[in-house]
C-alpha cells in the first residue's frame, strides 16, 4: 500500500504500542463481555472506547425513564447474573450500574477518550495496525500493533438523520433520540416524533407524561406486541413456544394473542407488515415494539398518529396527504447505524458494507471478529463473546505453548554445547 503525505505526518507523531493479545475496539456491553471471558482465559488485551465512559450509548445517549426491553434474564452477560433485587424489567441507571461492577469484577480498565480512526491488516507482518486519536490532552495518535481485532463498536454506533425537505427553515428544535433526555423542557408543546420504533413509542410517551402534545409520524408498517401476556414476557413466551414450534406457527400465535389484547391497529392508522414478527426480524434485522403504554394513548387520540411528511417550514409540518399542522418541535427517533465502514479496512469478508456482518456472523478471516453485530440485543452480544474469547484464547495458549517448547528447545541445544 503506497503511503500518502496523512500517513507519513502520522509515522512522525504516532506511538507505537504492541498488545500481546487482541484489541477491542469499543467499551460497551458486548467489549466489555469479550475482555470478560478473556480475563477468564488470562489472555491480555487493550479496549479502545471513544468516549469518556463504559457503555457510553446507556449513560449519555439514552432517555432518562428507559428500561431494558426485555426481561432481566435476556439481559445479563457472562459470568456474572443481575443482583437478585432487580425488577423484571432493570431501569437504565440499574443497568448502568451493573455493568460498572461488571467491569470492577472482572478488574477491566478500558483505554478512555481515544477513538479508533483506522484498522488494517498487514499482510507482511500479519498484524493488525489499528490507528487511535486521543480526545483528550494534545491528540496523541497511537498505533495499536496486535494479532486480533475485536470490534464491539455496536449496531447502534452513530445517529441515523433523514433527509426531511425544509428541514433547515424550521424554528423549533429538532433532535435525534439520542439526544433525548425528558419531555420536561419541551411541557406544554407541539411536537413531532418521526420514527415509530421501540424509541419513537417511549418517547411519544414520555412527552405525553410531560404534558407535552406529541404526533407521531408512521410511514411504513410496524408490529406492535403486548409487552406481557397475562402477566409474562412475550418475549420470554415466544422463546419458550420456538423451543416446540416452527417460527411461522408462534408468529400466528403472537398475532392472535395481539388482537386479543391491543386490537387491530388498523383502526388506529398503525399498518402491520405482512410478514410475521419474528419472522420480519430474521429477516430484515426489525425488531418488533414492545408496547409499555403509548398505544392506550394512541387510542384515546392523546398521542395522534400521522402519516409522512412532505416538508417542513417555520412552525409547520406539512403530511404527504396535504394536511399542516402547527409544531414547536422535532425529535428523529430514526434510529442508528455501524460506524465500521469508516474506520474498518478490509474485513469485507465478515462485514457488508453497511458495517454489519454478512450473516449475522462473529468471526472473520486474520484474527477479525465480530461482537454485539448479530440483531439480537444483550443475548447475541453475551453469546458472541463467550464465542469469540473462548476463540482467540484456544489459539492464544496453543502459541505461548509452542513458544515456551521453542525456548526449552533452544536452552537445550545451548546446553548441548
Ligand atoms: C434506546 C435503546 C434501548 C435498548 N434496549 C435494549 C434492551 O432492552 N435489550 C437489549 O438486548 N438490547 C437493547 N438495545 C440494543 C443495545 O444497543 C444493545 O443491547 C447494547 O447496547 C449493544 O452493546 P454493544 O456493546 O454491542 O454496543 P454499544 O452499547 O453501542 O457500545 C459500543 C461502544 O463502542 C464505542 N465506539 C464506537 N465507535 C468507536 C470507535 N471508533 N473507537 C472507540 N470506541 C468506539 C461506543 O462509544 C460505545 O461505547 C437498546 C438500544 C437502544 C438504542
Amino acid at each position: 500500500m503506497a503511503t500518502s503525505s496523512a500517513d507519513g505526518d502520522f509515522l512522525l507523531s504516532r506511538r507505537f504500542v504492541w498488545v500481546n493479545g487482541p484489541v477491542i475496539v469499543g467499551a460497551g456491553p458486548s467489549g466489555l463481555a469479550v475482555a470478560a471471558g478473556l480475563k477468564r482465559h488470562g489472555v491480555p488485551f487493550v479496549i479502545l472506547e471513544r468516549s469518556n465512559c463504559i457503555a457510553s450509548l446507556w449513560q449519555n445517549r439514552t432517555y432518562d425513564r428507559l428500561k431494558l426491553h426485555l426481561p432481566k434474564q435476556f439481559c445479563q452477560l457472562p459470568q456474572l447474573d443481575f443482583p437478585a433485587d432487580y425488577p423484571e424489567y432493570p431501569s437504565k441507571r440499574q443497568f448502568v450500574q451493573y455493568l460498572e461492577a461488571y467491569a470492577r469484577n472482572f478488574d477491566i480498565n478500558p483505554h478512555f477518550n481515544e477513538c479508533v480512526q483506522s484498522a488494517a491488516y498487514d499482510e507482511v507482518c500479519r498484524v493488525w495496525r489499528v490507528r487511535s486519536v486521543r480526545s483528550h490532552g494534545e491528540g496523541e495518535a497511537v498505533e495499536y500493533i496486535c494479532q486480533w481485532l475485536v470490534v464491539a463498536t455496536g449496531e447502534n454506533a452513530e445517529a441515523v438523520v433523514p433527509e426531511i425537505q425544509g428541514l433547515e427553515d424550521f424554528d423549533g428544535e429538532v433532535i435525534h433520540a439520542c439526544d433525548y433526555k425528558s419531555g420536561e423542557s419541551l411541557r406544554g408543546k407541539r411536537v413531532l416524533v418521526v420514527g415509530c420504533g421501540n424509541s419513537g413509542m417511549e418517547i411519544a410517551l414520555d412527552l405525553y407524561n410531560n404534558q407535552a402534545h406529541p404526533a407521531m409520524v408512521v410511514r411504513s408498517s410496524v408490529h406492535v406486541l403486548p409487552r406481557e401476556v397475562l402477566g409474562k414476557s412475550t418475549f420470554a413466551l415466544a422463546v419458550w413456544m420456538l423451543r416446540l414450534l416452527p417460527l411461522w406457527v408462534v408468529d400466528k400465535i403472537l398475532l392472535t394473542l395481539s388482537w386479543l389484547i391491543i386490537g387491530r391497529l388498523e383502526n388506529y392508522g398503525i399498518k402491520r407488515p405482512s410478514m410475521g414478527p419474528l419472522e420480519l426480524k430474521n429477516a430484515q434485522g426489525k425488531t418488533p415494539v414492545l408496547d409499555i403504554g403509548a398505544l392506550e394513548k394512541i387510542k384515546s387520540r392523546e398521542i395522534r398518529i400521522v402519516p409522512g411528511i412532505r416538508k417542513l417550514s417555520a412552525g409547520v409540518v406539512e403530511l404527504v396527504n396535504g394536511e399542516k399542522l402547527k409544531i414547536e418541535g422535532v425529535i428523529l427517533a430514526t434510529g442508528y447505524k455501524s460506524n465500521v465502514p469508516a474506520w474498518l479496512d478490509g474485513g469485507s469478508e465478515l462485514f457488508s458494507e453497511n458495517g454489519v456482518p454478512k450473516r449475522a456472523w462473529w468471526k472473520g478471516e486474520y484474527g477479525l471478529y465480530a461482537a454485539g453485530f448479530t440483531r439480537r440485543g444483550l443475548s447475541g452480544a453475551s453469546a458472541d463473546a463467550v464465542r469469540i474469547s473462548e476463540d482467540i484464547a484456544r489459539i492464544w495458549k496453543d502459541e505461548v505453548k509452542q513458544k515456551k517448547q521453542r525456548v526449552t528447545c533452544h536452552r537445550r541445544c545451548i546446553s548441548t554445547f
